[in-house]
């Protein structure tokens, strides 16, 4: 008997495509859709296309998104969208959340002068009436004091950056003192108001928000192990600021590595998070990191990479105790021919929203940026962190180091 080898190959190629298609149309997700997706970001100028509109939905449409905010909720579901143009494996990891804010509030006045002070997030409110007292020096910021007890009635911390940002407190404060935050130009007048002993008054309302919804958008793409790289962007933004450099830019640079590394087949699984309430004591990835050592998967994480501002300048601003990851974040920009120079600090990489992941393990990684110090970091935290700030050049940069950056961790 003969067989039709010829017959045979073509049967073969018709099981082989039929499941092929099967494969197509029974998942969102195939490897021949993600190759389609990655030519999102293939080149240069493409990449500079997908951030503009992306900056656009995130940032210009949407304007601030707090946590716990229908905003957020919108943008939360354009990274969503976004994820599963090209990840397998895209989710919601939703939580709830007690919230307050502020919902008016006035100048503080020292001397009959007007001086812009904005509140706390999730601080306290003063009385209707407002406090009032003597103005003075208090740490490395002011207060109003009452005369005649001497207690704190109101804590001011200073934007050393720019103008005022919403307050953050101090260490030694009471905890239901309402915090203001003052801006850096202020400091010669607030400085002869202190001197004087002015009389100074200022006002807040807060309003709590019970059951506040928490989302991050989790993106993974499995690979042939399971150890895991995991990339961490916070997507929420402070409530009175569109935060394109802080830090839906990063974002999006996250975005696009995972568009990028869904054409890949990669030994590391890869997790990509856009996280919430960052700007609130990093409730988000604690949701999340609490859900990973519950279902007993922390361990898993090998590399943790947390982007917060990748877009105040050229130079990466490198936090890790790892002097492998130092040396080949040196190395890719040699190697890439990047121009600017990555700045190493100090602290040990598991800071802010990477902190949670810290029982891991993991090779740590906190990037931040500076370089156009002038430009970028007077808007931190301020209304005008809108999209035109953001200097395109840096998120291209970016993209490069940390697309090469997880490609050779992926050979280790
Ligand atoms: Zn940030």
């Amino acid at each position: 008997m003969m067989i039709n080898y010829k017959k045979l190959q073509r049967a073969e190629f018709i099981k082989m495509t039929g499941g092929l298609a099967f494969l197509m149309l029974s998942n969102k997700w195939s490897f021949a859709e993600s190759s389609l997706s990655s030519e999102l970001v293939s080149t240069a100028q493409k990449r500079q296309e997908y951030t503009i509109s992306l900056l656009k939905q995130l940032v210009t449409d949407i304007g601030p998104r707090a946590s716990g905010s229908k905003a957020y909720a919108k943008a939360a579901k354009i990274v969503l969208k976004e994820m599963q143009r090209s990840l397998p494996e895209v989710n919601y990891d939703k939580y709830e959340f007690d919230d307050w804010g502020p919902i008016s509030s006035s100048d503080l006045i020292v001397a009959g002068q007007h001086i812009e002070a904005i509140p706390q997030k999730r601080g306290y409110g003063t009385p209707a009436e407002g406090v009032k007292g003597i103005f003075a020096k208090n740490g490395s910021g002011y207060a109003i004091i009452d005369e005649q007890s001497a207690h704190i009635q109101a804590y001011f911390s200073v934007n050393q950056y720019g103008r005022a940002i919403a307050g953050s407190g101090s260490g030694n404060l009471d905890k239901s003192v309402p915090v203001f935050g003052l801006g850096k130009q202020d400091i010669p007048l607030l400085d002869r108001m202190a001197k004087n002993k002015s009389q100074a008054w200022i006002k807040s309302e807060y309003k709590p928000i019970h059951k506040a919804p928490g989302i991050n958008v989790i993106g993974r793409i499995p690979g042939k192990s399971k150890s895991e790289i995991l990339i961490i962007a916070h997507l929420d933004s402070i409530f009175n600021t569109p935060g394109a450099n802080d830090n839906a830019a990063s974002v999006i640079v996250m975005l696009m590595l995972a568009h990028a590394a869904s054409a890949r087949q990669s030994n590391h699984s890869l997790t990509f998070v856009a996280s919430d309430s960052e700007e609130y004591v990093f409730e988000g990835a604690y949701h999340y990191a609490n859900s990973r050592i519950a279902d007993n998967t922390m361990q898993d994480i090998k590399y943790v990479l947390n982007f917060d501002s990748l877009t105040y300048g050229p130079n990466l601003w490198i936090n890790s105790k790892d002097q492998g990851v130092k040396d080949m974040i040196r190395d890719i920009h040699k190697d890439l021919n990047i121009e600017s120079t990555p700045i190493y600090g100090e602290n040990d990489g598991f800071v802010m929203d990477s902190l949670p992941f810290k029982p891991s393990g993991a090779r740590a990684l906190h990037a931040n940026s500076r370089g156009y110090d002038e430009k970028t970091l007077p808007v931190y935290h301020r209304p005008d962190d809108t999209a035109d700030k953001v200097p395109l050049d840096c998120v291209e940069t970016s993209f490069q180091v940390f697309d090469e950056f997880i490609k050779r961790v992926d050979r280790l």
